[in-house]
C-alpha cells in the first residue's frame, strides 16, 4: 500500500494542469475568493452553532445549507467546498465558436471553472445517509470541507450510518479516508453500482484510462480496496434502502448511478455528475463534455435524464450545479434550463 500511496501523490505533484494553474494569475485570484468563502463557512458555522435548526433550513447561498422535508425524511444539500478546474478539462471537445456565446450568457469564463461540490445527506429515522463523501484534503485546495459542514448540522462522522456512491471520481470518493488513511466514517456501511466497482477495481483500468486520469484510477482503487469488506453492490432499478431507488446513468463513468429519494408522490433525484454544470450541459446536452469518460453514452444519458426531469418536474440535487445544486429542469425550446431553488 505504501508504494501505491507514493505513486498517487507524486503523480498529483507532477500533474501538469495543477502546476500550470498554480502559476496562473486568474487561479491565484480565484484562490482568494475561495478562501474568503471558506472563512465565511467557518464564521457561519460558529453562528449556526448558537442557533436553532430552523435557521439552517432557510438555506444560505454558497455554503449549501438547505433542506427538503418529505414525509419522515429530510434531505439536505451539504457543501464540500468547490473545485478549480481548467476550462479545457470540460470545454475541450466542444465546438469553440458556438461555445463562446453560451459561456458569455452565463458569465462563465472559458479558462477556469469553479463548480461547487454538493453532497446530499438523507436523514430518515436513525439513519444518516450520505450520497458521496467529498474529496478529502488531498485533491483540490478549496474542497474537502464536508466534515465542517456536517458539524454545522450537529453531525460527526460517527453519526453517518450509510454511504451511497454515485461514482468513484476523486471529488466524490477521496473523502472516504482521513489524513492517516483510516476510514473516516467508522460506523457506515457502503454501496456502489456494481459496474462502477468492477471498472475501478479492474487492474487494467490504470493503464487503459489515459494519462490525464491515471491518478483517478490509482486513487479510486486504493480507497475502494480499503472498504471492500463493508461494501455492497447496486444494480439499476434497485431499491437500495426504504425510499431510495437507483437509476443507472452511465457515461460520466462506466457505472455512474443516480438515486431517486421518494416519499408518497414527492421525490428528489440525486443526479451526481450525470448533468455536470448549469450552463453548457443544459444548453447543449448533446455536445461531448471533456469531463465524461464515455462522451457519447454520457450525452445520451444527459438528454434522456433532462427530458424526463423536465417532463416530471422532479426536484434535483446536482453535485456541481449552481449554488447548492438544488433546483428543477425546465425545457427551453430544444435546450433546457436549470432553475435554482435558491
Ligand atoms: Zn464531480
Amino acid at each position: 500500500m505504501g508504494t501505491k500511496h507514493t505513486v498517487e501523490f507524486s503523480y498529483l505533484d507532477e500533474s501538469s494542469y495543477a502546476k500550470k494553474l498554480a502559476l496562473c494569475k486568474t487561479y491565484i485570484h480565484i484562490q482568494f475568493i475561495e478562501f474568503d468563502r471558506f472563512d465565511m463557512l467557518h464564521t457561519r458555522r460558529r453562528f449556526l452553532q448558537g442557533t436553532s435548526a430552523s435557521i439552517i433550513a432557510t438555506g444560505l447561498p454558497n455554503t449549501g445549507y438547505s433542506r427538503t422535508i418529505m414525509g419522515d425524511m429530510t434531505v439536505h444539500s451539504v457543501s464540500d467546498g468547490s473545485l478549480t478546474l481548467p476550462g479545457e478539462f470540460t470545454f475541450g471537445p466542444m465546438p469553440q465558436d458556438e461555445l463562446e456565446p453560451i459561456l458569455k450568457k452565463y458569465n462563465q469564463s472559458s479558462e477556469t471553472l469553479t463548480p461547487p461540490c454538493n453532497v446530499t445527506l438523507l436523514q430518515n429515522g436513525d439513519r444518516n445517509v450520505l450520497f458521496d463523501v467529498g474529496s478529502g484534503p488531498n485533491f483540490s485546495p478549496n474542497s474537502g470541507v464536508l466534515i465542517e459542514s456536517l458539524d454545522a448540522l450537529g453531525l460527526t462522522p460517527n453519526d453517518i450510518t450509510d454511504i451511497v456512491f454515485t461514482h468513484a471520481h476523486p471529488d466524490h470518493l477521496w473523502g472516504l479516508l482521513d489524513d492517516f488513511d483510516d476510514p473516516l466514517f467508522p460506523e457506515a456501511s457502503y454501496m456502489i453500482g456494481k459496474a462502477e466497482w468492477d471498472y475501478w477495481m479492474d487492474p487494467n483500468t490504470v493503464s487503459t484510462i489515459g494519462e490525464r486520469l491515471t491518478s483517478f484510477a490509482v486513487g479510486a482503487e486504493r480507497r475502494l480496496a480499503s472498504i471492500a469488506d463493508q461494501i455492497s453492490f447496486i444494480e439499476d432499478g434497485q431499491e437500495v434502502m426504504p425510499g431510495v431507488a437507483a437509476h443507472a446513468s452511465f457515461g460520466h463513468t462506466p457505472g455512474h448511478m443516480s438515486y431517486e429519494i421518494h416519499a408518497g408522490s414527492e421525490s428528489v433525484m440525486v443526479i451526481g455528475d450525470s448533468i455536470v454544470n448549469h450552463h453548457v450541459a443544459f444548453e447543449r446536452p448533446k455536445w461531448p463534455s471533456g469531463s465524461d469518460q464515455d462522451r457519447d453514452l454520457a450525452a445520451q444519458t444527459r438528454v434522456r435524464l433532462l427530458d424526463k426531469l423536465a417532463l416530471e418536474k422532479t426536484k434535483i440535487i446536482g453535485y456541481h450545479l449552481d449554488v447548492n445544486g438544488i433546483g428543477y429542469v425546465e425545457r427551453n425550446g430544444d435546450a433546457y434550463k436549470f432553475i435554482s431553488e435558491v
